[in-house]
């Protein structure tokens, strides 16, 4: 089948709204204006304000764990189909030097003003939602079903997913029996990849309080330094993935952060490590956990703290498992209406470089889920830095210069979207 005569191509093209004229304008209106997560009030008001608009019969829920919010357009029988798109920006400077780039600053809910952006690309997942909202309800004579629209907060924290399942989500609207999302990452604009099986590890983040008794430094005898624990403490750490997982097998267990004392001659009572935990499966993940109790709580009594050390998570992402099934449904769509050469679909993208909360919105319920990636480089950029020899040279999601070429990238989004639902809602799909 070409295509242009397959069922879902057809009814994309005829049904997706003027890109340019409307949904380009609003991306760069969100591109300026990020919020940090759990603070994207502005955020959540123009998304309810423009889904009400566009697709006045889609029942909205707002403020669900947060700033959270889920469209239900209900359209006779047949599946029910869940698209989320995250909304949060980031904590960082832009530097992108485009004109609608973000001079943003927000305090955040520490208390400290911190320089805002859209540096994971979020703002072209809420637009492409919009803009896949818009065309799915323009052509709901064409399909049958029932569709949530879900706006997801907090992405970045690892806590946004969790909060929308512990606030209700799924009292207020239908048990989805699929849900479906993407990411814009740095790889060509225009193409789009799906992956079978993971599609990203997990994360745990750890702050860690070690208890000592500090003091004069020239009296060491007098106290329990937390420095030399902590320092030790880090170093039995490196051997989790040394020695004990499977070298088959991979996990990460960084200590990215250690504060302990100001003065050269004074000791602090206590030292913090902050650890960053990742793994590519369940019961690896666990084991990791538990290492890094053990050694953690063994070191603390070998220097003879003065109490048990406090573990507090700080973020978790769980592991991100695209299924087999929905996936293979996808495959089959994406292939069809975007086409299989290099630079459009493939079944075979690469895993996540970071972690998700996507997963949730599905494993709360019991439900499978898929989650594919589509490129924002300017496929002028990506076509020279790979004839040069540096692929790597491209800027990457959370960096000052993240900002995708706004077309092709958009189109990809939004017809990914609206392709994937389609797959399971179109009538003519139905029965095949
Ligand atoms: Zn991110
Ligand atoms: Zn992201």
């Amino acid at each position: 089948m070409s295509k242009t005569d397959n069922p879902i191509s057809k009814v994309v093209s005829t049904h997706r709204p003027d890109l340019e004229q409307e949904y380009v304008p609003l991306y760069k209106h969100f591109h300026a204006h990020p919020e940090l997560s759990h603070q994207e009030k502005e955020t959540a008001a123009k998304i309810a304000e423009h889904l009400s608009q566009k697709c006045p019969d889609v029942e909205l829920h707002t403020g669900i764990g947060g700033h959270g919010l889920a469209g239900v357009l209900k359209n006779g029988n047949g599946a029910t189909v869940l698209l989320r798109a995250d909304i949060d920006g980031l904590p960082v400077e832009e530097k992108s030097g485009l004109e609608w780039a973000s001079k943003k600053r927000m305090v955040d809910l520490e208390g400290v003003e911190k320089p805002t952006m859209h540096a994971c690309g979020h703002d072209v997942h809420m637009t492409s939602l919009l803009a896949a909202a818009s065309l799915l309800y323009n052509s709901r004579d064409t399909w049958s079903g029932t569709l949530i629209f879900c706006f997801q907060p907090a992405e970045e924290k690892g806590q946004g997913a969790q909060a929308m399942v512990d606030d209700g989500l799924y009292d207020k609207v239908p048990i989805p029996d699929v849900v479906l999302g993407g990411h814009v990452m740095p790889m060509r604009a225009g193409t789009l990849g799906t992956k079978r099986g993971l599609m990203a590890s997990s994360a745990d983040s750890l702050k860690v309080t070690l208890h000592g008794k500090g003091g004069h430094a020239s009296q060491p005898h007098r106290l329990v330094d937390p420095v030399v624990m902590a320092a030790s403490t880090v170093m039995r750490l490196q051997t989790i993935v040394s020695r004990e997982v499977d070298p088959a097998d991979t996990a990460v267990v960084t200590c990215a952060c250690i504060i302990a004392g100001d003065a050269e001659n004074v000791v602090a009572d206590n030292a913090i490590l902050k650890l960053d935990l990742r793994a590519l499966n369940a019961e690896t993940r666990s084991k990791v956990l538990s290492s890094v109790k053990r050694i953690v709580n063994a070191e603390s009594m070998a220097s003879g703290a003065v109490q048990d050390p406090t573990f507090e998570t700080t973020r978790n992402f769980p592991l991100t498992i695209n299924d087999d099934e929905v996936t293979q449904r996808l495959e089959e769509s994406f292939g069809e209406h975007f086409g299989t050469d290099d630079n459009s679909y493939t079944s075979s993208a690469a895993k996540l470089g970071g972690s998700e909360d996507f997963g949730i919105l599905a494993t709360a319920i019991g439900k499978p889920s898929s989650f594919w990636t589509y490129g924002g480089t300017d496929p002028k950029l990506w076509d020279k830095v790979a004839e040069e020899g540096r692929p790597g040279d491209v800027p990457i999601n959370h960096s000052a210069l993240f900002a995708p070429v706004i077309m092709p990238t958009l189109q990809v989004a939004v017809d990914a979207y609206a392709v994937a639902a389609l797959t399971w809602l179109l009538e003519e799909m139905m029965g095949l």
